[in-house]
C-alpha cells in the first residue's frame, strides 16, 4: 500500500486527498495546524459581522469521515527533508511518505512595511477574522460610549490594497457602517466614518477589465469609500497611518490585504523559494529534482498554458489538487504524468449588497449585478468539498446577498477592546481621495 503525506487542508490538499482515497490500494495522512478548510473569499463577510464562522469554516474529520482510508493530524510542520519525502511537526513528529505533497497554501506579505506586522490585520485565516470582527465592533462602542474618540479615528476603517480582498472588505464596511448598523447606533453619527482603499496601482481590482473597475470603483464611493490610488502605505502606527504622499490618517483599524507569500514553512524544506516565497513546480506540478514531491495551489508557483504564472485562487488549488492526485496515482501505476491543464472559469469579485463583478471563462464574458452574484455563487459553491456544505452555503451566501438581516455582530474577542486611545494620531486627513481610473 502506497503511503501520501499531504501538508494543508485547504482546497488543494482536500481535493488532492479526496480523489486519492477513491483508491483503496492508497493510503493518505492529511496534517494541518487547524482542524478546519477555511473558505478564505467569505472571510470578509465574517469581519463584518455578516456570516457567522460556521458558514467559513468545515471540520477536515466531519468532511472527509466517509474515507476511511485518510488519517488526518492536527499539527503544525515546520521543516521537510524533500529527499526522503518527510516533514516534521513542531511537535518533534516526522511523518515520512512514499509521495509528499505541499499544500500549506500562503499568508500576508507586509513587504517590510514598518509597523504593519504588529498594528494591521490580516485577512488570510477564521482568526484574523474574527479578530477584525471583535475590532470593528470595539472602536464603535468606544465611540458611541465617547464621541470624542471619532477625532482620534475611531471610525476610521483603512484598507492596504485594492484587489479583490481590500475592495470586498471596503464595499462591505461601507454597507456595514453606513446602513446595516444605523438602527443599533442611533446616537453615534455614523455619517463621520472613514473608508479609505489605498493602493500603489492605477486603478481598483487590477486583474479586471477597465468597465469591471470603472463598476467597483463607483459602487465603493456610493458606499462612502475614499480610494487613494498611486499611493503606498508608509507606515502603520499604533493610532494612524502614514501614506507615501504625507498624507496620515488616524486609525486604529488598518486591515492588510495588500500582498500574500506562501506560508512561512516555505522557507524551511531546503530548497531556494521562487517568486512570493512559493515552491517552484514543473509542469506536472512535482517539485524538480525531488521522486515523488509535488507542490500545489497558494504555495507553488504553477505556470498555466500561456507560460504565465497562474493567480493564486481557490479554483487553481482545487484543480491542481485533482490533478496531482492523478499524476500520484500514474507514478504508483507506472504511467506518465501529465502537464497541468488549467480550465480558466474566470475572476469574480462581490464588491456590497447587490453589486459584484464577473468575468467568466478565459474568453471573459463580462457580467454586472446579481447575475454575476449568481455566477459567483456557481463557481464557489463547486468549491466545497461536501454536499452538505454546499447546500447549507448556498442557503446561508443567498439569504445574506438579498437580505437586509445581519449575522452574528458578536464582540467575542476581548483583546481587541484594548486599544491605546492615547496614542498619537497624526493630523486629520490633508489629501482628497484620487478620483478611481474610470469613474
Ligand atoms: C481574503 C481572501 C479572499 C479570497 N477570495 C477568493 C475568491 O473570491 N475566489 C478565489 O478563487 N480565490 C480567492 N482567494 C484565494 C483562495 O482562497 C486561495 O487561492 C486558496 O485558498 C488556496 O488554496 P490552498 O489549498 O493552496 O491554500 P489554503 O486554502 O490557504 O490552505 C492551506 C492550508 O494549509 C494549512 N497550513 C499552513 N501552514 C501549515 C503548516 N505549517 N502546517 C500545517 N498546516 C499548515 C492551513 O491551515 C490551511 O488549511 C481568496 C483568498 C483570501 C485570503
Amino acid at each position: 500500500m502506497k503511503h501520501v503525506v499531504i501538508v494543508g487542508g485547504g482546497f488543494a490538499g482536500v481535493n488532492c486527498a479526496k480523489k486519492l482515497a477513491e483508491h483503496p490500494e492508497v493510503r493518505i495522512t492529511l496534517i494541518d495546524k487547524h482542524n478546519h478548510q477555511q473558505f478564505q473569499p467569505l472571510l470578509y463577510q465574517v469581519a463584518a459581522g455578516f456570516l457567522a464562522p460556521s458558514n467559513v469554516a468545515y471540520s477536515l474529520r466531519n468532511m472527509l469521515v466517509r474515507h476511511p482510508n485518510i488519517e488526518i493530524q492536527l499539527d503544525e510542520i515546520v521543516s521537510a527533508d524533500l529527499n526522503n519525502r518527510s516533514v516534521t511537526s513542531a511537535n518533534g513528529k516526522t511523518y515520512h511518505g512514499d509521495f509528499l505533497v505541499l499544500a500549506a497554501g500562503s499568508q500576508a506579505n507586509f513587504f517590510g512595511t514598518p509597523g504593519a506586522d504588529q498594528h494591521s490585520y490580516p485577512l488570510y485565516s477564521l482568526h484574523d477574522a474574527e479578530l477584525l470582527r471583535s475590532r470593528i465592533l470595539a472602536v464603535l462602542e468606544a465611540a458611541n460610549r465617547d464621541p470624542s474618540l471619532i477625532a482620534k479615528g475611531a471610525l476610521n476603517f483603512v484598507l492596504v490594497g485594492a484587489g479583490p480582498t481590500g475592495t470586498e472588505m471596503a464595499g462591505t464596511l461601507g454597507d456595514m457602517i453606513h446602513h446595516a448598523l444605523r438602527e443599533e447606533y442611533p446616537s453615534l453619527p455614523l455619517s463621520e466614518a472613514g473608508i479609505y482603499v489605498v493602493d500603489m496601482g492605477h486603478c481598483v481590482l487590477g486583474a479586471f477589465s477597465t468597465k469591471a473597475q470603472a463598476y467597483a470603483a463607483k459602487m465603493l464611493e456610493q458606499r462612502g469609500v475614499r480610494i487613494h490610488l498611486h499611493t503606498a502605505v508608509k507606515e502603520v502606527e499604533e493610532g494612524h497611518v502614514v501614506l507615501g504622499d504625507g498624507t496620515i490618517i488616524p486609525t486604529h483599524t488598518v486591515v492588510w490585504a495588500g500582498g500574500l507569500r506562501a506560508s512561512e514553512f516555505s522557507g524551511n524544506v531546503g530548497i531556494r523559494q521562487g517568486h512570493g516565497g512559493r515552491i517552484d513546480v514543473a509542469p506536472d506540478l512535482t517539485v524538480p529534482g525531488f521522486k515523488g514531491v509535488y507542490a500545489l495551489g497558494d504555495f507553488a508557483n504553477i505556470t498555466g498554458k500561456d507560460g504565465k504564472p497562474l493567480p493564486q485562487l481557490a479554483s487553481v488549488a482545487e484543480q491542481s489538487g485533482k490533478w496531482a492526485a492523478k499524476n500520484i496515482l500514474a507514478d504508483i501505476a507506472e504511467t506518465p504524468r501529465k502537464p497541468f491543464d488549467y480550465f480558466d472559469k474566470g475572476i469574480m469579485a462581490m464588491i456590497g449588497r447587490g453589486a459584484a463583478v464577473a468575468e467568466m471563462g478565459a474568453h471573459r464574458y463580462e457580467l454586472e449585478g446579481p447575475m454575476a452574484f449568481t455566477a459567483w455563487l456557481g463557481v464557489h459553491v463547486a468549491l466545497l468539498s461536501t454536499m452538505h456544505a454546499k447546500v447549507e452555503a448556498v442557503v446561508e451566501w443567498v439569504w445574506d446577498y438579498f437580505s437586509e438581516v445581519k449575522g452574528d455582530q458578536v464582540l467575542d474577542r476581548f483583546s481587541q477592546e484594548t486599544i491605546d486611545w492615547n496614542a498619537d494620531a497624526g493630523e486629520p486627513p490633508k489629501a482628497q481621495a484620487t478620483p478611481a481610473k474610470g469613474s
